[in-house]
């Protein structure tokens, strides 16, 4: 397939009401650019909705109902996820009844599971369980996914990223605490997993010039997934001290210091290759958590910092992948949190035109083998259940959020 992204030929900027070349007249693409928001997004909402049938269709009933990956990332969970997103959208109760019975055959297949986080992890299901129950009024349902989430143990090797790690799990806190109420997650239980993430950060960074450092299968990771970003991100939703506060500020000041000229960020400490332009790893991921920096903390620094990543997103992310991990479902995220923050229309026409770009092109381009459709071509991370998830959320963009990430 070549280069890993394809040549970003729209234009920088198109006003409402303004006809692109090429629009009107013939070019699909340039039509969609040219039409208002809400037409779009109306599009957009429809295709959505048939394609998250699809997406129940392949995942759930064609397998029997029974679940043997529940993972968020690439299994069932994704697919209650996205489910639970089409319901906020159109309140749709066969989506909520579908959500629940699909979480629920999650359960028993991760019964016994060591892993504890929201995206690939026993705490994703707990905790859209009980948030899934609260919406269906079944208190007693609740009450048991509850339990069940206070029931997690860590392992004792246990990581400090996202997907793995502690951060992962205190995501499903904040996701609790956010749709149930304020200490549905208590602030003691929390405050012990926030002290051990420090704690080690601090001791893995040693007297080095980053005041946080973690390490995740022997390798310092700076993105999302897997490294720094992410767990700064989850960080910045947890009432902190003031010297946490200084540490995170810190860590996000010497990743800003050692971008690469480009304006993209290493994958991981030291690493000289400018490859990546993914949520996972690079600019994508470690915009969303600069957009969070400059909206909880308030530096300008920040604010230029994640307008500067947003443009590498721009210029190398449309990607040759369809998803939100790796693909440009993904990175289309990250021009919603920058309309969020600024509130520019620029920002809004970009995500308008990653959007449409895959409205437009995705499936074709997949069936033709230009792009690739993911390893699990229906799931929420790798294939078009994220595309589904970022086209119902541009509906309502000031509420959009990257699944599993933004709270
Ligand atoms: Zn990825």
């Amino acid at each position: 397939m070549g280069d890993r992204f394809f040549p970003n030929e729209m234009p920088d900027f198109v006003a409402e009401g303004t006809t692109v070349s090429g629009g009107a007249t013939g070019d699909s693409l340039s039509n969609l650019l040219s039409l208002p928001y809400k037409t779009l997004s109306e599009k957009l909402k429809t295709s959505a909705l048939d394609l998250k049938e699809t997406v129940v269709r392949e995942t759930w009933g064609l397998r029997g109902k029974r679940v043997q990956d529940y993972t968020l990332y690439t299994g069932a969970l994704g697919t209650a996820y996205l489910l639970f997103k089409a319901y906020q959208v159109t309140k749709n109760e066969n989506d909520l009844q579908s959500c629940s019975d699909i979480i629920k055959a999650c359960d028993s297949a991760s019964k016994d599971s060591g892993r504890v986080t929201f995206i690939c992890g026993r705490a994703g299901v707990c905790a859209l369980g009980a948030v899934i129950a609260k919406h269906s009024g079944d208190e007693r349902l609740q009450a048991h996914y509850l339990t069940k989430f206070k029931q997690i143990r860590f392992p004792s090797d246990l990581p400090n990223e996202l997907l793995y790690g502690r951060a992962g799990f205190l995501w499903a806190c904040s996701f609790l605490n956010k749709h149930i109420g304020k200490d549905t997650i208590s602030t003691t239980r929390m405050r012990a997993v926030i002290d051990e993430i420090i704690k080690s950060g601090k001791r893995l960074a040693g007297k080095g010039r980053c005041p946080l450092m973690y390490e995740w299968h022997g390798k310092k990771y700076w993105g999302a997934a897997h490294g720094l970003a992410g767990i700064v991100h989850v960080l910045m939703d947890m009432e902190l001290k003031p010297d946490e506060v200084e540490d995170v500020k810190g860590t996000l000041h010497y990743m800003i210091k050692n971008r690469f000229p480009s304006g993209n960020y290493p994958s991981s400490e030291g690493s000289e290759s400018d490859r990546l332009v993914h949520w996972c790893h690079g600019a994508p991921g470690v915009t969303l958590t600069l957009v969070k920096a400059a909206e909880v903390l308030g530096d300008k620094e920040f604010l230029q910092a994640a307008v500067d990543a947003g443009e590498v997103v721009w210029k190398r992310g449309l990607l040759k992948r369809v998803g939100i991990c790796h693909g440009i479902s993904g990175n289309t995220y990250v021009f919603l949190a920058l309309y969020r923050l600024t509130g520019k229309v620029e920002y809004l026409y970009r995500a308008k035109a990653f959007a449409s770009f895959l409205s437009d092109r995705a499936l074709e381009l997949i069936s033709e083998g230009k792009m690739h459709g993911g390893d699990r071509p229906f799931s929420l991370f790798e294939g078009v259940g994220g595309m589904a998830h970022l086209f119902l959320d541009m509906a309502e963009p000031s509420d959009a959020s990257f699944p599993a990430y933004e709270i």
